[in-house]
């Protein structure tokens, strides 16, 4: 077959999907939004124990040069606007971790009555990450199978 001859060359064939979510996988970039005690979590799986940056994951302080927001905290009622606001000012495609049982539901604060009850009410969610709070390597686990999500998604549909 012809393709052979290709392969013997030192020829790779692909998609331009595939290429482009292998690139994207390699650069996903947070947003930096601590909400609550969750984020602390968050900012350890960043320091050198843990080193989120060893994937090519690195926290930005503008959400327009961001494509991940991770939720860690307590969202209120008062704050979920401006989360909102930054989530429209991220680069498509984008992606929204809720990390910690505050922003998947509530959490312990699911009575209040200036709690929001799940950050996906305002934003939309592609990974929920269980645990009060949940640990850095819990993070991490979200991380990577995000990365399996922007993989298994068409870049092209996904704008
Ligand atoms: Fe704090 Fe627990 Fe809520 Fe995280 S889930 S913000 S650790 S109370």
């Amino acid at each position: 077959m012809a393709i052979d001859g290709l392969l013997n060359k030192g020829f790779v064939t692909t998609t331009l999907d595939t290429a482009i979510n292998w690139l994207r996988t390699g650069s996903v970039w947070p947003v930096s939004f601590g909400l609550a005690c969750c984020a602390i979590e968050m900012m350890h799986s960043s320091a050198s124990r843990y080193d989120m940056d060893r994937f090519g994951t690195f926290f930005r302080a503008s959400p327009r040069q961001s494509d991940l927001m991770i939720v860690a905290g307590t969202l209120c009622n008062k704050m979920a606007p401006a989360l909102r606001k930054v989530y429209d000012q991220m680069a498509e495609p984008r992606w929204v971790v809720s990390m910690g049982s505050c922003a998947n539901g509530g959490g312990y604060y699911h009575d209040s009555y200036s709690v929001v009850r799940g950050c996906d009410r305002i934003v939309p969610v592609d990974i929920y990450v269980p645990g009060c709070p949940p640990t850095a390597e819990a993070l991490l686990y979200a991380l990577m199978q995000l990365r399996g999500k922007i993989r298994r998604t068409s870049t092209i549909a996904r704008q």
